[in-house]
């Protein structure tokens, strides 16, 4: 059907590839572009598909990126870079012609801050070029919002209460390490915690609030309050919510060396002079702490994440919890990549599938709930990532 170019080779970006590639009738062109072109390259060998091209290419260059996108002249770009590189990469859409998706939404390297604004100030430009542009569509953000359009569409008339619950219940037996890019995830939990609430946004301290919540198959861990870049455009697309937040698992452990982390300043996001050179701190740690993509062989346990929503339907209350578990040594297998990943990459891939076959497509720049989730729905059963559905439960929040 047509040619994806996929930029970012890491974890995420090596989940995508082998889900590009598995879905041939779809994807009928597949490369591969990444800061480093030896871990593309990495990538086709691991899939066994030769004729998956490759590519080096700066992300932060808008000319760059335009010379790679007029010479492979992709329909789509899955763009599972880092968060720092969102606008470049539609700038340089805009300038070709090419659609776009992502999984996290812009964020400057100087300020520990990200929001829709930046990207949603593309709408225009894409609506006009005739392009789409697909925001968020990793697992959360990406599934979660599908999960909420899928609740709003067939469960609910008003949605009132959304609780989107993240469980890593997983082992990688290292002492600390991120399960995704430690730079963007150290980056994203230090920060305050917010909620939505009665059509406000309440601060909390960095992960003040929090309590025991039951999860599928796991049980109960303990789940801290934190801000999501969903929560965003959910309580904007879904105009009902009353209160919207997001609740997130951590270990003792993990928050410990945390604490460490922030409190000897290797948290820093500043440039600071070593042996004068600059470096910035928590650049430097991410090059000693372990690779997010070498966690797999060892991981064991499960992700659970999902959406527990109360709500009007028919003029009565009801609950709904809708729910994926994912089992890392089952996405290893299939992947070479832990669980983290592993739900991240399969939607991205999803949600190019559905560019490509015309369901999802609409000039503009979109956030996945404001498409038809359903067809999104059967693909998430089929590709990897079945879901779980229990009505009238006892939410906890
Ligand atoms: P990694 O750090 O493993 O991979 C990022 C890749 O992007 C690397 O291959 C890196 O190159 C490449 N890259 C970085 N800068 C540039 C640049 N300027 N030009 C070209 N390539 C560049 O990250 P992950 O795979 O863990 O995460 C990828 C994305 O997925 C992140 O944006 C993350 O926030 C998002 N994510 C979303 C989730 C969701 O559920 N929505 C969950 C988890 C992650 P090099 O190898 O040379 O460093």
């Amino acid at each position: 059907m047509g040619k994806v170019l996929i930029i970012g080779a890491g974890g995420v970006g090596t989940v995508a590839a082998f889900k590009v590639a598995q879905n041939s009738d779809v994807f009928t062109d597949i490369m591969i572009a990444s800061r480093t072109r030896s871990k593309c390259d990495a990538i086709v060998k691991a899939i066994g598909n030769p004729n998956i091209k490759t590519a080096q290419v700066d992300a932060d260059s808008v000319q760059d990126l335009v010379a790679l996108f007029n010479d492979f002249k992709p329909e789509i770009v899955i763009n599972v870079a880092l968060p720092y590189q969102d606008l470049t990469i539609m700038e340089a859409c805009l300038q070709c012609g090419v659609n776009y998706l992502d999984t996290a939404n812009y964020e400057p390297k100087d300020e520990a801050h990200f929001e829709y604004s930046w990207q949603w100030a593309y709408h225009d430009r894409f609506k006009e070029a005739g392009l789409t542009a697909i925001l968020g569509c990793g697992f959360d953000p990406g599934v979660s919002g599908v999960y909420t359009a899928y609740a709003a569409k067939h469960h609910f008339d008003e949605i009132h209460y959304l609780d989107i619950v993240d469980c890593n219940a997983g082992n990688h037996h290292k002492a600390f390490a991120t399960n995704f890019n430690p730079e963007i995830n150290i980056r994203e939990i230090t920060q305050k915690g917010r909620y939505y609430e009665d059509g406000k946004w309440i601060e909390t301290g960095a992960l003040e609030i929090h309590k025991p919540l039951t999860y599928p198959n796991v049980g109960p861990r303990e789940s801290y309050l934190l801000f999501h870049e969903e929560l965003e455009s959910l309580t904007k697309n879904f105009p009902t919510i009353k209160r919207a937040r997001f609740w997130m698992t951590f270990g003792q452990e993990y928050l410990t060396h945390l604490r460490v982390i922030q409190n000897i300043g290797m948290a820093r996001i500043d440039e600071i002079d070593y042996n004068g050179q600059k470096i910035v701190p928590l650049q430097f740690l991410k090059a000693v702490l372990p690779n997010p993509q070498d966690l797999g062989e060892n991981y064991e346990g499960e992700t659970s994440i999902g959406c527990r929503i109360r709500g009007v339907k028919d003029g009565k209350e009801r609950t709904y919890y809708v729910y994926n578990n994912c089992s890392h040594q089952e996405a290893y297998k299939e992947t070479g990549m832990q669980g983290v990943s592993y739900t991240t990459g399969v939607p991205a891939m999803i949600g190019a599938m559905m560019f490509m076959k015309g369901l999802w497509r609409k000039p503009g720049v979109w956030n996945v709930e404001q498409f038809d989730p359903d067809p999104f729905m059967e693909q998430l059963n089929k590709q990897g990532l079945p879901w779980h559905e229990v009505f009238d439960g006892d939410l906890e929040l």
